[in-house]
């Protein structure tokens, strides 16, 4: 894992151009930045991507806690 980390940051270093989601400049406000985050497609992606992840987690997380109960409820009656 500290290898993976390390040539991580190599390729950041060595290759800077490509850090940049895009040419031009990033506005200073909160509110053109937000509005800048919407209108550009690179940053529309990253917050797509990262809300697929979020959704992902919670369906997950929601799944399991289902199951987890199901086991328990079946587990209570066995009991019985
Ligand atoms: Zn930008």
């Amino acid at each position: 894992m500290h290898l993976l980390k390390d040539l991580f940051v190599a390729a950041a270093v060595l290759t800077p151009s490509l850090s940049f989601a895009h040419e031009g400049q990033h506005p200073g406000s909160l509110i053109s930045g937000f509005g800048h985050v919407l209108t550009e497609p690179d940053h529309l992606a990253m917050v797509a991507g990262l809300a697929a992840l979020i959704g992902g987690a919670v369906m997950l997380r929601r799944a399991i806690s289902k199951r987890k109960k199901a086991v328990t409820k079946q587990a209570a009656r066995t009991q019985e």
